[in-house]
């Protein structure tokens, strides 16, 4: 059988390694921090840095195919990796979503609409961009960023100063704060042979800047979720796509801004897990591994809950609670903001 290389042994590698080994293959998780979530479950892991080129090179040699669980992957790695063997989704697919600079540009070229924004290289940018963004605004780092970390929310331009002290120094952008109505998502996918297939689009609760619930269906007009898909499925097209994408919106009165994009699976889609025949999960495996995709057709009403940090003391309640599936990562350390796992509630079956 054939062996799928995961870059990343988080929850998401976790369970893409469960739906790989579904389908019969077997997983080898490359993962730099000890005792990752994945490793409980992947046939094989390697514990090393980015930066340790033999390893990379030993991690490649075992496996058919390479995708990751995470964006944030050096292009050193990548460079080495790539020579060895196919990594999906592609480099192109990574370089533009690790960057939220270069991620507006491609999807504004795309027709897509995101919220304005402006390059803040330096203070002296920001003091410009007060002109043109304005505020009320968001400054977010370029890179790195993810459950709302590295932003900083500007009120008033008297709030530039220490938003930019947060950034430390880091490349940002500034964006212009969207008075949305709901937020939505699509999870779609992209096989080998260019066909698309997408989920029905969850809607979305944010509290702090991360995740709390998905609900599906999403109350929201038929004719934004139909633009929603066709959005990702540009978007999936553009790049010439091989496996799942997440892609985020703002809906407002004026229709869909795009807030960003995601090469990987998605939190938001942690809902297929109960609600479809075949997962987000599988669906990206099915891809990467050039398998025809699955029929990702919705069969029931479900809301995703994340169970972050202190949530865990609700787990015996939850655990009792009928039309309640519990997906639980099997993290040791409860922290404050950290997501220790999900459960999908179907609401109607
Ligand atoms: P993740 O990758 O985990 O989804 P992130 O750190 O990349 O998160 P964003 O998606 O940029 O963060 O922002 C997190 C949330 O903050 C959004 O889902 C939204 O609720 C709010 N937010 C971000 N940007 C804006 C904006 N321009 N206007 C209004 N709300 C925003
Ligand atoms: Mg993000
Ligand atoms: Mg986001």
């Amino acid at each position: 059988g054939a062996v799928i290389g995961i870059l990343g042994g988080g929850q998401l590698g976790r369970m893409l390694s469960v739906a790989a080994s579904r389908l019969g293959f077997r997983t080898h998780v490359f993962e730099p921090g000890a005792n990752p979530p994945a490793g409980h479950v992947a046939d094989r892991v390697t514990t090393a840095p980015y930066e340790d080129e033999a390893a990379l090179r030993a991690f490649a040699e075992t496996v058919d195919v390479i995708t990751y669980e995470f964006e944030n992957i050096p292009t050193s790695a990548l460079d080495v990796l790539e020579a060895l063997r196919p990594i999906h989704p592609n480099r192109e697919a990574l370089r533009i979503s690790q960057d939220r600079l270069t991620e507006k540009t491609f999807l504004t070229e795309q027709g897509l609409t995101v919220a304005p924004f402006a390059d803040i290289p330096d203070a002296a940018a920001l003091e410009a961009a007060l002109e043109t963004v304005g505020t009320p605004s968001i400054l977010k780092t370029r890179r790195f960023g993810y459950d709302g970390k590295g932003q900083a929310r500007l009120k008033a331009p008297s709030d530039a100063a220490g938003a930019l002290e947060a950034m430390a120094g880091a490349p940002a952008v500034l964006e212009g704060f969207v008075d949305f109505s709901c937020e939505i998502s699509v999870i779609a996918a992209r096989g080998p042979s260019g066909e698309v297939a997408a989920f029905d689009p969850g809607q979305n609760v944010h509290r702090d800047g991360i995740l709390r619930t998905t609900t599906v269906p999403a109350k929201v007009p038929q004719r934004l979720l139909t633009d929603a898909v066709l959005a990702a499925a540009k978007v999936l097209n553009a790049l010439d796509y091989v496996g799942v994408l997440g892609v985020e919106f703002f809906v407002t009165p004026q229709g869909l801004i795009v807030n960003e994009i995601a090469p990987r699976v998605h939190n938001s889609g942690h809902w297929t897990q109960n609600g479809c025949a075949v997962d987000q999960f599988e669906q990206h495996i099915r891809a990467v591994a050039g398998w025809p995709l699955g029929d990702g057709k919705r069969h029931a009403d479900v809301v995703m809950e994340n169970l972050i940090g202190d949530d865990m003391d609700r787990l015996p309640d939850l655990a009792k609670t009928p039309d309640c599936a519990l997906h639980l990562y099997g993290k040791a350390d409860v922290r404050p903001g950290r997501k220790m796992g999900h459960v999908n509630r179907i609401t109607r079956g």
